[in-house]
């Protein structure tokens, strides 16, 4: 055969795939285990059908490739995968690649990896459907050599920034896809500090949805300039042709989720990285979910929010909620850099804020600054970037009010308020533990470590 690459599963993210591959003209053969999509998705490929081999069968796919063959796999994760590469594998080569472009736990990337006969790519794409038609973010997994192998068709389909492709290899084995659960994560926290804000102009200060819109769009243009606060403007301004007023006011307040955000939350506490304002998020959803019983407890204790009064100071909330994205990201940065510890991968920090800049749900225009910030000072957290530190020196009395006055009127903000705490917490030298450590020494006879010696293993003189 001679087509480049195969595909295998043509759902939603799989055509837009495939339809990108072969519009950057690459020769493409795929197959989907229902035929009749395999037949539909060639009949309306129009233009682009003369570089799209539909197959029938893994075998007829298997031939239409060069060989070394290159397949990439957009099932649904988990047992699905390992099924397709059970049914595959028989008609490989040790030399062929597989790439899993689908949202598997990368465990289960680490694992492939490591077993499977045949070389193996596991990469995070991010930015759905439409990115995946027209340019996502990739972020690659595996060993460099195959990354290398993909690199110029999964850099010619990615999303473009100012010239520069937004997929790039993040690591060996599972990498990719470790690195795309961390964007999950951020990405649940940006839209729940984002989320947050509108409940304090909603509730607090009384404000509609019509000038919430305005205000999300003119900090657009400033230093939130973002995908996910273009969105937010957008579905504010939105209206609902049932009611004529706005559809978020008919919009129930019970958040879906998928599970991406709580995989981020369980993995950080399993590497010990503390990411408290996307912990909050997720369980920002989860309270969502208990309307009910919200519903239950306004009848007992009465609502929560009240009105602040006074002159709304929007510039005041741009800078909390700014700070709060910032300390948000140190968080996720913090949380790659245990990964790369913990799991031996040189994990590149600059190289993945560059990755998130285009074609994924979290780009900003700040994740610019942030790549140059951690290019600029490998191993430092991002706080610490001269740039950061003078936006969080700018921002955090914007932070400390704005998590009071919502405080003060009975507005939950938890994800403000954890990255609030985060930063006093981060920047205190002296903190509270050496009272843990004296109730565990009262207790268990745990020991503790002296801080005018150095010494370990002390105990107190309840010991005994
Ligand atoms: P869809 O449900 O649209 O498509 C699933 C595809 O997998 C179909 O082609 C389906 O074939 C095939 N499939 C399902 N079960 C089996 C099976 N047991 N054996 C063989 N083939 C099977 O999924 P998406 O395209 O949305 O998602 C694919 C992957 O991409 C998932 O891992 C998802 O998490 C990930 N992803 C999705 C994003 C999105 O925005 N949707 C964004 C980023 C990643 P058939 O036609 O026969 O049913």
């Amino acid at each position: 055969g001679n087509a480049d690459i195969g595909l295998i599963g043509l759902g939603t993210m799989g055509q837009a795939l495939a339809l990108n591959i072969a519009e950057k003209g690459f020769d493409i053969a795929v197959f989907n285990r229902t035929t009749a999509v395999t037949q539909d998705f060639a009949a309306e490929a129009g233009d682009l059908a003369a570089r799209i081999t539909p197959t029938e069968s893994l075998e007829d796919l298997i031939a239409a490739l060069k060989t070394p063959r290159m397949i990439l796999l957009m099932v649904p994760a988990g047992k699905v995968v390992d099924q397709q590469i059970e049914a595959l594998l028989p008609l490989l080569s040790p030399d062929d690649l597989l790439i899993d472009a689908g949202n598997s736990d990368f465990h289960d990337t680490n694992r492939r990896n490591a077993e499977l006969p045949v070389q193996f790519l596991g990469i995070g794409v991010s930015g759905g459907e439409e990115g995946a038609r027209h340019g996502p973010s990739i972020m690659g997994g595996g060993s460099r050599a195959n990354w290398n192998r993909a690199a110029p068709i999964l850099t010619a389909i990615a999303a473009d920034y100012q010239g520069q492709p937004c997929a790039d290899w993040m690591g060996e084995a599972g990498a990719g896809h470790f690195v795309k659960t961390v964007h999950n994560g951020i990405e649940y926290a940006d839209m729940q500090l984002i989320a947050e804000v509108y409940g304090v102009m909603r509730d607090g200060l009384g404000m509609d949805a019509a000038a919430i819109a305005q205000v999300f769009e003119r900090w657009n243009d400033g230093a939130l300039k973002s995908y996910l606060v273009e969105i937010t403007a957008k579905v504010a301004a939105a209206e609902d042709s049932a009611t004529g007023g706005p559809v978020l006011d008919v919009i129930a307040d019970i958040a879906g989720q998928k599970g991406t955000g709580r995989w981020t939350a369980i993995e950080a506490q399993h590497l010990g990285a503390p990411i408290p304002v996307i912990d909050a998020a997720v369980t920002a959803r989860n309270i969502s979910a208990l309307k009910d019983r919200r519903t239950d407890l306004q009848e007992i204790f009465g609502p929560g929010p009240q009105p602040i009064a006074g002159q709304p100071d929007m510039d005041l909330l741009e800078q909390a909620l700014t700070c709060g994205k910032i300390l948000c990201y140190d968080q996720g940065f913090g949380m790659i850099a245990a990964a790369s510890r913990d799991f031996g991968w040189s994990l590149n920090s600059a190289a993945i804020a560059r990755v998130w800049r285009a074609g994924c749900i979290i780009r900003s225009a700040m994740l610019d600054d942030m790549a140059g910030a951690l290019e600029d000072q490998p191993g430092r957290p991002l706080m610490a970037a001269p740039f950061f530190v003078d936006w969080l020196t700018k921002t955090q009395d914007a932070l400390r009010r704005v998590v009071s006055l919502a405080v003060l009127h009975g507005i939950a903000v938890p994800a403000h308020s954890a990255a609030l705490a985060y930063f006093d917490a981060m920047r205190t030298e002296r903190g509270t533990a050496n009272m843990l450590q004296g109730q565990r020494d009262y207790f268990g006879r745990h020991g503790f470590v002296r801080l005018d010696d150095g010494s370990e293993d002390q105990h107190g003189p309840w010991a005994g």
